[in-house]
């Protein structure tokens, strides 16, 4: 078979869910050399079993407003692959997401997860709820709605959600508070969870901080470091927050954050209290970052992205396909040299193209945004062992799985030339571990 004819069987077993698609594409064109010239991956068929979600749960949840109208949104839980852990993965809770949203983040997940070097499986959850505008008893009614018939698919062993985009600490909470009392059971069944019930030190923070730590990697391989360069980063959420954070300690200026109205310039820099302000907007749920542009009285362009900004390192932490064509070549010829990936899928593949072409460092969030869910793995652990470690121990952890991470990349993704191909890099050392394991595990 060749890798058109295998991608046709693909597009044709799922109609119209282009963004799985795209994730899968981008996956298959780099690992289908490894895959074909690997007898056992190919009379397993690991491929396309990997693509396909072990399954999916579709439910609904009514809830009840302020003014007390029933309200419907939908529910999907996606446990991709079990092969080297329980199913692991966020909830993102947004109008469009649907099942092939959650399908692709689900499948991105499987290799973020197991580039970790850490026993997780992959998976995905999620519901059409949009958390804009709601109020603080609106969100805990759907939250506790939601659990009430997701708990009886989840559990330490099975599958252990998080949070993701709409669902921060606050969410997390109320859902892991209905698990419990359905469940009878106090249990780490979901991370990010408050500090002094089972969360873990560093766990907001870390995926922005493993996104620079990543980032810091790649920029060594040229000699350089984040002291005095310009950064932009989009989004103003918990990934933005925590890059934004990390690379001002190291020395950066972040000038930009965006948000779905536009985003804001800052040319002193977003630092100190402007990084806590960043918490409160995503509090208010009003989802615009034109208020940080009120309140700190600076530029904000509308209905625009922050990619047009003269800087030398691109931090996307906002949303999938935010960075295109056009942006990556104004980013290349504004001189940019390493875009690193906090958001899943953010640059389009004609973007990372171009990102390749020009030999830009570029990161995929699979390997670059990987440190929070493995920081999520830290909380199971010490959730399992009745434990608590340190800041410092964990940050120290989540340096090491970063560096390892960029170490796979660079072992399998190194070009000739030298130049690191770490999308090939990041797929290749992702699915070569998944799919072994899928081997030794027979045809389940
Ligand atoms: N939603 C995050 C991600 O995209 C974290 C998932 C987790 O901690 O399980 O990786």
């Amino acid at each position: 078979m060749t890798m058109h004819e295998f991608m046709e069987k693909i597009e044709k077993r799922n109609p119209g869910e282009e963004l799985f698609i795209q994730a899968v594409k981008e996956v298959v064109e780099t690992v289908w050399d490894t895959y074909i010239n690997n007898p056992r991956f190919v009379k397993n068929n690991v491929l396309e079993r990997m693509i396909e979600p072990e399954r999916i749960i579709i439910f609904s949840v009514p809830w009840v407003d302020d003014q007390g109208e029933v309200q419907l949104n939908r529910g999907i839980r996606v446990q991709q692959n079990s092969a080297i852990g329980p199913y692991k993965g966020g909830i993102r809770f947004q109008q469009s997401v649907n099942v092939s949203t959650l399908k692709f983040l689900a499948f991105e997940q499987t290799l973020k997860n197991s580039l970790t070097t850490l026993p997780m499986g992959g998976g995905k959850g999620g519901s059409d709820f949009n958390p804009t505008g709601k109020s603080d008893s609106e969100i805990m009614r759907f939250c506790q709605a939601f659990m009430q018939e997701l708990f009886r698919h989840i559990g330490p062993q099975t599958d252990v959600p998080a949070g993701d985009m709409g669902v921060g600490a606050r969410e997390v909470g109320y859902m892991f508070g209905m698990y419990k009392k359905l469940a009878n059971n106090f249990t780490g069944v979901i991370t990010g969870k408050g500090l002094n019930w089972g969360g873990s030190r560093f766990r907001p923070e870390a995926t922005g901080f493993g996104t620079v730590y990543f980032a810091q990697e790649q920029l060594k391989t040229k000699g350089t470091n984040f002291a005095g360069k310009r950064v932009a980063v989009s989004g103003f959420g918990q990934v933005s927050w925590g890059a934004t954070i990390k690379a001002t300690d190291l020395g950066a200026k972040v000038v930009t954050l965006s948000g779905p109205d536009g985003y804001i310039y800052d040319e002193k820099g977003v630092s100190g209290d402007k990084i806590k302000y960043m918490v409160d907007m995503k509090l208010s749920n009003r989802n615009v970052v034109k208020d940080y542009a009120d309140k700190f009285g600076v530029p904000f362009f509308p209905g625009k992205r922050p990619w047009d900004v003269k800087v030398d390192i691109a931090l996307p932490c906002a949303t999938q396909n935010e960075l295109d064509e056009k942006d990556a070549k104004t980013l290349i010829s504004n001189g940019v040299i390493c875009v690193t990936e906090g958001a899943n899928m953010p640059c389009t593949p004609e973007a990372m193209h171009l990102f390749k072409g020009a030999k830009i460092l570029y990161a995929p969030g699979k390997a670059s945004n990987a440190g929070g869910v493995s920081t999520s793995c830290l909380e199971m652990a010490q959730n399992a062992t009745h434990c608590s470690w340190t800041g410092e121990e964990v940050d120290a952890k989540l340096q090491n799985i970063m560096k390892s991470i960029h170490e796979q990349c660079v072992i399998h993704g190194i070009e000739a030339d030298g130049f690191i191909d770490y999308v090939k890099g990041s797929n290749i050392a992702g699915f070569m571990k998944v799919a072994n394991a899928m081997c030794d595990q027979g045809v389940v």
